[in-house]
C-alpha cells in the first residue's frame, strides 16, 4: 500500500501525470526512512532534513510533522513487515511545461513502503568492493533532490566494477558515496568529512557521530584527503537502508588488511545495541 496525495491504495492503483515536475524536471526532494518493529526511526531527523530541501528549493512544506506522523504511522500499519523501509517525495506538482515555478500549484506527494532490505550476513563478515570517481555533481550535494543522474550514473561505474559503492573526490578531498556518506579509520581515529554543501547531511552518519562520541572512539571530524582514503586502515560507508559496512576494496587494491577492521566491528556492534533498545522500548 503507497500513499499519494491524500489517499491510500495499492501501488498498482497509483498514477501521476504526466506534466507533474517531478517526471518532467526533477523538480522535487525526497527521505528514505527506516522502520524498525513498526517504528519510523529518527523520524524527527528525517523530517527536519525533509525541511531543509524544501527550504532550499523554495517549496512550502505541504505538511506539518505531527501530519507527516500520522500518514507514515498509518502506511506502517498498512504494510505487513515489521521492518520497512519508507520512500517519501514531495515534488512541485503538474503544471505546464516552463522552467519557472507555477503560481498556483498543489506539490505532488508520495509515500511507499518496501521490506527493510538491511546489509547481508556476507556483506558484514566480508566488506564490499569500492572504486573512486570524480565528484562530478552540482554544488548543492546537502539537497536530497529527486533529480539523481549523477549519483546514478557514478553508482552505475561500481555496478560495472562489480562493487557495492563509488567513493567520490572532488579536489583532492573525499566527499561521500554516490549513495552514502563514507568514513576512514587512520591510525585508529575515525575521519567524518564534515557536513558542508558538498555532501548529504546523513541521518546514519548523525549516529555514528553520535554512538562514537557516547563510546569514546577516537572521531576527527574534518576534511579527508584521497592518500588518507587511500592509506586508511579502514573504510567505512553508511546509509539508511544499510546501516554502516566495511568497504575492504578500494580500487581493486585491499583496504588496510582487506578484511573488516577492528574500529568497524565494534561501531558494528554499538550500531545493532543502539537498535536493540529501541526495539525494546516499542515491544514494551
Ligand atoms: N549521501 C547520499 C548521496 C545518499 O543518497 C544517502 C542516502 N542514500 C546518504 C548519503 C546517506 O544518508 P542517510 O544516512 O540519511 O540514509
Amino acid at each position: 500500500m503507497i500513499y499519494l496525495n491524500g489517499e491510500f491504495m495499492p501501488i498498482e492503483k497509483a498514477v501521476i501525470p504526466v506534466l507533474d515536475r517531478g517526471f518532467i524536471f526533477g523538480d522535487g526532494v525526497y527521505e528514505v526512512i527506516p522502520v524498525y518493529a513498526r517504528r519510523p526511526f529518527r523520524l524527527g531527523g528525517h523530517l527536519a532534513r525533509l525541511q531543509a530541501s524544501l527550504d532550499s528549493i523554495r517549496l512550502k512544506n505541504p505538511h506539518h510533522d505531527s501530519q507527516w506522523q500520522k500518514l507514515i504511522e498509518r502506511l506502517i500499519e498498512l504494510n505487513e513487515s515489521d521492518d520497512q523501509s519508507l520512500y517519501l517525495q514531495v515534488t512541485r506538482g503538474v503544471a505546464k511545461r516552463d522552467h519557472a515555478f507555477p503560481e498556483t500549484v498543489t506539490p505532488t506527494v508520495f509515500i511507499m513502503s518496501n521490506p527493510l532490505m538491511p546489509a547481508t550476513a556476507d556483506q558484514i563478515e566480508n566488506g564490499v568492493g569500492a572504486i573512486t570517481a570524480p565528484d562530478n555533481r552540482w554544488l548543492r550535494c546537502d539537497v536530497k533532490s529527486t533529480a539523481l543522474l549523477p549519483n546514478v550514473l557514478l553508482r552505475q561505474l561500481a555496478a560495472d566494477a562489480g562493487c557495492a559503492e563509488t567513493l567520490l573526490l572532488r579536489d583532492g578531498m573525499l566527499t561521500e558515496g554516490s549513495a552514502s556518506n563514507a568514513f576512514v579509520v587512520s591510525e585508529g581515529v575515525v575521519l567524518a568529512p564534515p557536513k558542508s554543501n558538498l555532501m548529504l547531511p546523513g541521518i546514519t552518519y548523525d549516529v555514528v557521530l553520535e554512538l562514537a562520541q557516547a563510546n569514546d572512539v577516537p572521531l576527527e571530524v574534518r576534511n579527508v584527503s584521497e592518500s588518507e582514503l587511500r592509506g586508511g586502515e579502514e573504510i567505512w560507508i553508511t546509509s539508511s537502508s544499510k546501516e554502516v559496512l566495511p568497504v575492504t576494496t578500494l580500487d581493486g587494491k585491499a583496504v588496510g588488511k582487506g578484511r573488516p577492521g577492528p574500529a568497524f566491528r565494534r561501531m558494528h556492534g554499538l550500531f545493532q545495541d543502539h537498535k536493540a533498545q529501541l526495539r525494546r522500548t516499542a515491544n514494551g
